[in-house]
């Protein structure tokens, strides 16, 4: 008997020896029979996946076959050894398998794989564990986010993903809990509540990060007015550690420390504090071996105006910056600000990648980001000084960055307090979240870039009061978006063309190396590979894969589906395998049926699947191919109401509604298209909207912040835009009215 468990160890042992030297050639299938051998229950070890430590995510090279961090390494840098899928033979590449999430959400993971499971998240935060050559599905998570959060959220129920550390699966939950599973089984192991203000509308949408024993998460809610900060807990125990504030809270009361006393000094007049201040850390945290240190992407200031936020002026530390911690003590070392009085919603979050370069005849440990303001940036990570800062898209808020003072020099034609202004890029970025690649040896990154205007406009209880009042149940942007909707319209012909493109692009000279234009803006996240690939899914619901040298489509595949989600590539049982989520959604709320010149989605034609997509050259699955969108519009029955009354409900819906149903009542896709309600949604609007009768699936009660009169006035606009729309359409009206407003 001690024999036979003696060798059931050393066998045990063995496995997990190969596992953890080379898992390219490990058959996945081999941990699933390990499972289930007829071994006596007794003396049969655990089944152990999802072994990841730092040792092997600073080993990655030695396993190119798994993806094992978020960027792929603690690099971040999304760019893939992988060969066997190259340029000769793409146009080859099949789907292998595909696995409906059972939901119409937007899909915004990055999956890890290891040991031949992929661990991945879907909407409302639920977790995945998929056998990820079969895609048989191993276990789920549900964290039973409940409905309502959807309403907390500025842009859908998203989640970016998990990690895997130590035969665990971390997820961050909407609603703000960081949750530690068992790997094996899925079983939750541990729980603690990130949120520091129950009365605020804190989110988790991002994938923390794990590195030194210790996970790393933020929170989003910038726009509803919250104060950012990042904790990190203790892996094992989901103790806290230590916690950073990015902005300082109430300047009466003691700072946490002494850096934020510094940068209180930075915010003048105005109370900052009550409304929240922003700085969320919503997307990036990078942990850097090299320096021990932890980047922090940090968001956009709350309000978005300076001029409400800080009255008197400054640079409103640590909004918009990339701020370096010890990782162990949280303490800070340096930070960099890209946009100084944040104006504009740019945030410094989009993904940081750490890369080795030679800048001007120095090799230097860089940091690089391309934030949402259109520059890229290349830090050196050891101090935190500024290297370059070229534009990679189109940039009319400020002229250039000086790289002598390190900071940007404001455009002053574009100052829009006085007068609504277009600036680009807008609110969404010049790339925002949706990853980018980084090509070490080529020097070029491949971003996912858009043009993308907004046409800025001060409150107007601010303008005609010099007032403003935090809206508890609503966004606190500082922004008219009351009526933005007819902005657009009225200053159409002065829009600059909004578009999207995927490019290869020098950070150091600022050139592109090449340009692919895509029709739409709003597209997904890039992987480059070692087989001279890259690939991008788009709005049109191309899955692409492009030469990595010039641009050229070598493959194309349909999903039918828009993508925001990144693909990844990875390789088990000698078999590279690409995989990529479909769905679209997250922040664009100018996705709805386009008005020109911005073109239909393929989630618009065909319907939003949350879908995950694995493809091989080996691959013999077929994707169903869905029939369209019915997209004809119930004729309407319209109550004799004032055009006061519709302007008022358009106002409302401007306020409260469009940032998840799309601006004049044109969804993007995944929440529904009020002008195609039923008529018994018609007929309990005021339960919906009063009384939360949706609220499971995120549409929650408005009471807090509408009454019976206001609803009933939004009822009556949604009816008014979906009657107009309708009588375009049967070509019995020439142009659609789109705002009442005047
Ligand atoms: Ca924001």
């Amino acid at each position: 008997m001690r024999a036979a468990l003696l060798i059931v160890v050393i066998v045990a042992a063995g496995l997990f020896f190969f596992y953890n030297s080379d898992s390219e050639s490990t058959p996945p299938a081999d941990s699933a029979a390990t499972a289930t051998d007829p071994a006596p229950a007794a003396v049969a070890p655990e089944p152990k996946i999802g072994m990841i430590d730092d040792e092997r995510i600073n080993a990655a090279e030695s396993e190119p076959g798994n993806w094992l961090a978020f960027g792929r390494t603690y690099e971040e840098q999304r760019f893939s050894p992988l060969t066997q899928i190259n340029r000769d033979n793409v146009a080859d590449l099949k789907l292998a398998w595909y696995r409906d999430m059972g939901t119409n959400r937007a899909q915004e993971a990055t999956p890890i794989v290891v040991d031949g499971v992929m661990f991945f998240t879907s909407a409302w935060s639920r977790v995945f564990a998929i056998d990820a050559v079969s895609g048989d599905m191993l276990w789920s998570f549900d964290p039973e986010v409940p409905g309502e959060t959807g309403r907390r959220a500025c842009c859908d129920v998203v989640n970016r993903g998990v990690a895997v550390y130590q035969g665990r699966v971390y997820v961050g939950s909407l609603d703000g809990r960081l949750i530690a599973l068992d790997a094996a089984s899925g079983e939750k192991i541990w729980e603690v509540d990130t949120i520091i203000d129950r009365d605020r509308f804190y989110t988790i949408t991002g994938a923390p990060r794990v590195a030194r024993g210790k996970v790393f998460i933020g929170n989003g809610g910038a726009e509803f007015g919250v104060r950012g900060y990042v904790t990190a807990y203790d892996a094992e125990t989901g103790d806290q550690v230590w916690r950073f504030f990015t902005v300082p809270g109430d300047p009466s009361k003691p700072f946490e420390n002494p850096e934020l006393e510094a940068a209180a000094e930075t915010w003048k007049g105005g109370n900052w504090w009550e409304i929240g201040g922003g700085g969320t850390v919503w997307n990036s945290i990078v942990y850097d071996p090299d320096f021990n240190q932890v980047y922090l992407g940090v968001g956009n200031g709350s309000p978005w105006t300076r001029v409400i936020r800080s009255p008197g002026g400054g640079d409103n530390l640590f909004l918009s910056s990339i701020v370096a911690l010890d990782a162990d003590t949280g303490k800070m070392k340096w930070y960099y600000q890209t946009t100084p009085g944040d104006n504009w919603d740019y945030t410094a979050v989009q993904d940081m990648a750490l890369a080795d370069m030679e800048v001007d005849g120095v090799q230097r440990k860089v940091l690089l980001q391309a934030p949402k303001n259109g520059f890229f940036y290349v830090l050196d990570r050891a101090d935190g000084k500024l290297l370059r800062a070229n534009p990679y898209a189109t940039v009319t808020w400020a002229t250039h960055v000086d790289l002598e003072t390190g900071r940007p020099v404001e455009n002053p034609d574009l100052n829009y307090e006085k007068e609504a202004k277009w600036i680009l890029p807008g609110p969404l970025g010049a790339h925002n979240w949706q990853a980018m690649s980084v090509d070490e040896d080529a020097g070029v990154v491949y971003i996912p870039a858009q043009d993308n205007p907004l046409i800025y406009s001060i409150s107007d209880e601010w303008q005609s009061t010099g007032l403003y009042k935090r809206n508890p149940g609503g966004w606190n942007t500082g922004l008219e978006f009351g009526r933005i909707a007819q902005l657009f319209v009225d200053n159409a012909d002065s829009q600059p063309t909004p578009k999207g493109y995927l490019k290869a692009f020098d950070p150091l000279t600022g050139e592109d190396k090449w340009v692919v234009e895509i029709p739409h803006y709003w597209n997904g996240g890039v992987l480059g590979t070692a087989g001279g690939l890259v690939f991008q899914g788009d709005a049109l619901g191309m899955l692409s894969a492009y030469d990595k040298d010039t641009g050229e489509a070598l493959w194309q595949f349909n999903t039918y589906t828009s993508m925001l989600a990144p693909p990844i590539t990875f390789q088990i049982d000698g078999v590279q395998y690409v995989s990529i989520l479909t769905g679209s959604g997250g922040g664009d709320l100018f996705s709805g049926e386009p008005m020109d010149p911005v073109a239909m989605t393929a989630s618009l034609d065909y319907g939003n699947y949350g879908r995950m997509l694995v493809f091989s050259l080996q691959g013999t699955e077929t994707l169903p191919i869905p029939t369209a969108r019915d997209k004809s519009i119930p004729e309407q029955t319209l109550a004799q109401v004032s055009k006061e009354d519709i302007a008022r409900g358009e106002r409302s819906y401007n306020t409260y509604c469009a940032f998840c149903h799309g601006l004049v009542v044109r969804s993007g896709g995944s929440i529904p298209d009020l002008r195609r309600m039923s008529e018994g949604s018609h007929e309990a609007f005021e339960q919906i909207v009063l009384e939360g009768l949706l609220s499971a699936n995120g549409m929650a009660s408005f009471s807090d912040v509408l009454n019976a009169e206001e609803t009933q006035n939004i009822h009556d606009y949604v009816r008014a835009r979906a009657e107009d729309d309708r009588l375009v359409a049967a070509g019995e009206k020439e142009e659609a009215t789109l705002t009442w407003l005047n």
